[in-house]
Formats: C-alpha cells, structure tokens, sequence
C-alpha cells in the first residue's frame, strides 16, 4: 500500500497503481479535488460546508469583473504553497499585480481566530477527532508563529467546529488522517479555509501531548489497526524555529543547550543544512504541566534558539 506526504505528487500515476489494485491512503480522487483550489472549494459547496464567499475566475480579466468582491483575497487553483499562491487584493489597482491564471477569488473575512482539527477516518469510516488548535501568526513573514493546543474557544463553538470538522473528512469517503484549517468569525460562526489530507504541522505537538500521535495514527489506519486515543495528556504550545534574519548559508544553532535544558521542551530540528531568514527550521514544543505561562516561555525560546549562519 501506499501514502504521501505532500499533496503535490502525480495523481495520475497514484490513479494508474490502484487500477492496478494497489490500495491508496488517501484515494486519489481525494487528493485530486485538493490539489484544485477551484475543485476544493466545489466540494465544500456541494456538501454544504460553511467557506468564504467566492467567484471562481479563468484569468485577471475575470477579476476585474468582479470588483465588488474586493478586498479579496486571490488563491491560484494549483502551484500555490505556503502562501505564495495567496495574493491579497486591496482595491482596483491591486489587480494589476495579479498573476493572471484560473483561480479562487475570495472575499476577505475578518478573522478572529485560525483553528485547525485533525480528524482520523478508518477504512469502516470511524473517526476521532484531536482537539482543535489555534494558531497565532507572525504578520511580518505571514507564517505560522506560535500554535496553541486546545485552542481557546468556548463550547458551542467547539461543538461547530467539531461537526464541520467531521463533515469535511467524512465526506470524502476515504479512509487517511485530514488537517481541517478554519477561519472563526463574527459569533463563533465557522467557515473552512482549506484541507490537508495528511500528517500536518497543525499536528506536530501530538507526539509529546497527545496518547497517539498523529503519526502513530495514521500508521493505524493504513494497517487497519482500530484508531488511536487522539485525547490530550497536556496542553501544549508549539514554536516554530524559523531562520534568522540577516543570515543565509550552512546552519548554526544558537541557543539549543538553554532551550534542551527546559523540562516541559521538546525540540524537533528538520535537518536542512542552510538557513535563510524565515525559513522554517525546526520546532519546540512546550508542554504546560511543569509551567503556567506558556506563551511567554515561547517568546523566550523564540528568541533563544536561533538559527544563524
Ligand atoms: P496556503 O495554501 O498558501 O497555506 P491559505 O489558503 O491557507 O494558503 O491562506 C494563507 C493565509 O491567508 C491564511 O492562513 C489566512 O491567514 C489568510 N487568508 C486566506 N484566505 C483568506 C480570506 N478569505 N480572508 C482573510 N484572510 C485569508
């Protein structure tokens, strides 16, 4: 059998080997109407999924038409990763800075919170839900700063969220681990941002602060193993070690002994071998029984552990 890792793989080939009977987590089909931008915002539509407005547009003409929508948010259908494929579009001059290709125009939503959940579906299409995160942002470089488990939210709308979290995974109607990142606005109300079908980094604290963590769940759900325990054994807070700024080459870590020294901190470095300023590096993640105040302890490990060329 066979899984990925990334979404940007070739589905047709995937397509090719489960004719051939070889067994595939996530289908394909899934992975096709992700990989879409316009073909994901279609699924959540035709399955009544709370998203943000949208018009779907062939080009930067179209977008021109569509004035009405702005200040939108433009998303290319495909080749996008970790924001690059995301343009924020302020007003009518903006459009011209458009790459002009077949796309999501989005309407900008005043969000008050990013949540993500992870849901795990087995091949009988049983689930279990980890608890939602929320993440906190670095507004500068536009990634993902701090992450914090369980996110702070009161029970209605964790109760939303959760049932929208299900629907998106279950709906698919294939078995694999899905990241489901939303947008909380206005009144706890929920709208589904996008989907990753896979291990994801809103799951990275799961290996020390949950009973099973995302890995060791999708390992079930490929050997058909009955699903993991996804509860928390500690609220966490996870930091992601970005490069430093003002340096690019072969890595050094500053710090590392100071951060490895802390009892609730668990460091995760990815191995790249060059640094370049916001470049995501590694994380830490902190767990809460041995300190209360976690957020600042994460400002001190962010500014510790730096690396630097
Ligand atoms: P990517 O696939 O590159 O991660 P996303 O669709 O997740 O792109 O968008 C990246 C970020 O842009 C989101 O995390 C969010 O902060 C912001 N964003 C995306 N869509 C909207 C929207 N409709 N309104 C406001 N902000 C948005």
């Amino acid at each position: 059998m066979l899984t990925i890792e990334i979404e940007h793989v070739n589905i047709d080939a995937l397509e090719k080997l489960e004719e051939e009977g070889l067994e595939i987590i996530p289908k394909p089909a899934v992975l096709r109407t992700i990989k879409n931008k316009i073909l994901q915002k279609q699924y959540y539509d035709n399955h009544q999924i709370p998203t943000s407005p949208h018009v779907i547009v062939g080009n930067r003409t179209d977008i021109a038409e569509h004035e009405y929508m702005l200040p939108a948010v433009f998303k290319t259908a495909e080749g996008g990763y970790d924001g690059k494929g995301v343009q924020l579009i302020k007003n009518r001059e903006a459009i011209n800075d458009v790459h002009s290709a077949p796309g999501i125009l989005e309407k900008m939503v005043d969000i008050k919170k990013e949540i993500a959940q992870l849901v795990a579906v087995d091949r009988a299409g049983n689930t279990a839900l980890y608890p939602p995160v929320e993440m906190m942002f670095d507004q500068v470089l536009n990634l993902l700063d701090f992450q914090l488990c369980p996110a702070d939210i009161d029970e209605k709308t964790l109760w939303r969220v959760e049932a929208i979290a299900r629907s998106v995974a279950k709906n698919f109607k294939s078995p694999g681990l899905f990241a489901v990142e939303m947008f909380l606005y206005n009144q706890g109300q929920v709208l589904v941002n996008e989907t990753a079908p896979r291990v994801h980094n809103s799951g990275h604290h799961t290996i020390e602060a949950h009973a099973c963590s995302q890995f060791d769940m999708l390992i079930r759900i490929l050997a058909g193993y009955p699903l993991g325990d996804p509860h928390l054994l500690h609220a966490s807070l996870m930091v992601n070690i970005i490069g430093a700024e003002g340096f690019s080459g072969p890595v050094k870590y500053e710090g590392l002994d100071k951060v490895l020294s802390m009892e609730n901190a668990f460091v995760h470095l990815y191995g790249k071998a060059e640094t370049r300023p916001g470049r995501k590096m590694g994380h830490v993640t902190l767990l809460a029984h041995q300190q209360k105040n976690l957020v600042k302890q994460a400002h001190e490990v962010r500014k510790t552990l730096l690396p630097k060329a």
